[in-house]
């Protein structure tokens, strides 16, 4: 019996959706090889992390073993799944990365930012080709979604067969990409399948999935139907979607045009990998100008309200060149995700207000998930037939419900959250510990930790307004003239309708004309009481107690 073990480990995705980054380690314990599944951001919002650029799993675990990395495997291009990788790469020691040819495209775009070459990912072709990894051998299962080549990873080891699904729905005709493969997928877990890590994000969905294909007619329907410019905003990288955007539109009798950076950059990826062949032909905006309104139908980027993407911009009034007015219709063929709700109700009211119609993803016509639903969880559990469930890619809400629902089905599961190191060895998952894990921010060009205080201090200013206190002493620790006070985010006037700033200065000069040597001459005690005045009188005054700074410059002999 070898004391070898393996090891599963979520640092990201295990109680969230977004950052994902999965382990898995397989050796003695502790000198375990390590591969990574995915290595993706979250989005910041101002409430939590506000002025944050994005948000990545805290690899600090990683760093500390990066000589026992082998390799980084990314199950497809979606931000939070490969939008770390640049921000990580050289913490993590520059490992090999293996992915398909649409997911390397994006990724090497990403890692050129940072200055590495194309050569740093590898690119893979799918099932039956494997990438040996340490202990591990690695093969990208083709299986439907919303974006390009997205794939399963099948990771064979000593111990047996794993399967991460990465993201996935059942889709038989996705119109771009592999559809779902049944036969495939029952050949591949025929050899018995130890885990099956898995998707959870629309466990609580009871229905059949859709196809994609079930979208076209009803785009192309509602297209037809219209007189004015017809608007549509989807994700970009929902390359199928685009397409059926655009044919459906060329069905209808219009030309299309593409519009925003990342709508043009996920096609061009799409047309250079070769996942695309035959897209209906684009025309540019100029073009559009001089065209009849009835006869476009631009495909916009912006689909979850984001400020400078197109359609924020054309809600503004105007983008390249080019206006909505009365009669157009604007079409969200998208979900809203959750958290982006007011930018996208932003967007629709500016619309409202040019008298454009906006149609959106309400009666479940324009738009098809890319997760799975429970019925096809459950059926790809029930094809694989793995000894064990381990779900991901949900909040606990639905790692929870999957658990259940695995249970249920009578496989064995564990509700493994972030940082939760699972031992799959054996005859049942055990905990074989806790890591310490969180989140790292992207603050500018910086990467700060969550718990670092950074954004804590930031909020705190902005909630509660800041001053700034001057105050001077001589070399006998006497005060040089009074102290001053700068105030930044706070009312300047309040109850009495003085300035703040005198009522400030008055009460802080009194305070100084009566110190004691002692305290003049300590700059501990000398900054608490200051401070202590600076937010009574504020208080007092306009009802908060701001963040204080206190500026004590000694003067020497
Ligand atoms: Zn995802
Ligand atoms: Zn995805």
């Amino acid at each position: 019996m070898s004391s070898d073990r393996l090891i599963y480990l979520p640092l990201g995705g295990a109680g969230e959706i977004g950052m994902n980054c999965y382990v898995y380690g397989y050796g003695p314990k502790d000198k375990e090889r390590l591969i990574i599944v995915d290595i993706g951001v979250a989005f910041p919002d101002m409430d939590g992390t506000p002025g944050v650029d994005l948000i990545l799993a805290d690899i600090a675990w990683l760093e500390e073993r990066k000589t026992l990395i082998e390799a980084v495997f990314i199950t497809h291009a979606h931000e939070d799944h490969v939008g770390a990788i640049g921000h990580l790469f050289e913490r993590l020691g520059e490992p090999k990365v293996y992915a398909r040819a649409f997911t390397s495209n994006i990724a090497r775009g990403k890692l050129a930012e940072y200055g590495y070459s194309d050569k740093v990912v590898t690119t893979v072709s799918k099932w039956p080709q494997t990438v040996t990894a340490g202990p591990f051998t690695v093969g990208f299962l083709p299986i439907s979604h919303s974006i390009p080549e997205s794939s399963a990873l099948v990771i064979d080891m000593p111990e047996g067969r794993v399967i991460h699904t990465g993201d996935f729905k059942i889709d038989h005709s996705p119109q771009v990409g592999e559809p779902f493969d049944p036969d495939l997928w029952a050949d591949v877990s025929a050899g018995g399948v130890k885990a099956l890590i898995c998707d959870s994000t629309n466990v609580f969905n009871q229905h059949e999935g859709r196809s994609e294909a079930s979208v076209g007619p009803a785009i192309e329907e509602l297209v037809r139907g219209q007189k004015g410019m017809v608007v549509a905003t989807t994700f970009a990288s929902n390359v199928a979607r685009v397409k059926t955007l655009a044919e459906a539109g060329e069905r209808a009798g219009r030309s299309i045009c593409l519009m925003g950076r990342a709508m043009r950059r996920m096609i061009e990826a799409s047309v250079e990998t070769g996942v695309l062949s035959d897209f209906p032909k684009v025309i540019s905006p100029e073009d559009v100008k001089s065209m009849p309104r009835e006869n476009v139908m631009l495909l916009v980027t912006g689909s979850q309200g984001e400020r400078r993407a197109a359609s924020a911009q054309l809600a503004n009034g105007k983008y390249q060149g080019l206006t909505l007015k009365e009669g157009d219709l604007f079409l969200f063929s998208s979900k809203t995700i959750p958290g982006n709700e007011k930018g996208v109700i932003r967007i629709i009211n500016q619309f409202s207000e040019m008298g454009v119609d906006v149609v959106d993803d309400s009666t479940g016509k324009y738009h098809v998930s890319g997760h799975a639903n429970r019925p096809d969880i459950e059926y790809v559990q029930k094809l694989v037939k793995p000894q064990i469930v381990i779900p991901m890619h949900g909040e606990h809400r639905h790692l929870r419900e999957m658990v259940k629902i695995a249970k249920g089905n009578r496989f064995q599961s564990i509700l493994a959250v972030n940082g939760m190191m699972v031992n799959l060895s054996g005859n049942e998952p055990t905990v074989a510990g806790y890591v310490e894990t969180g989140r790292t921010y992207l603050d500018g060009t910086a990467q700060v930790g969550a718990l670092d205080g950074v954004v804590r201090d930031r909020i705190r200013m902005a909630l509660n307004g800041h001053v700034t206190v001057t105050l001077i002493l001589d070399d006998e620790n006497e005060p040089l003239g009074e102290p001053w006070c700068e105030i930044m985010g706070l009312a300047t006037t309040g109850r009495s309708r003085a300035p703040l700033v005198d009522l400030l200065e008055a009460d802080l000069e009194q305070f100084i004309n009566r110190a004691s040597e002692v305290t003049l001459a300590d700059d501990d005690k000398l900054e608490q009481a200051l401070k202590k005045i600076v937010r009574q009188t504020a208080l007092d005054e306009i009802g908060k107690k701001p963040e204080v700074t206190i500026v004590i410059s000694r003067l020497s002999a």
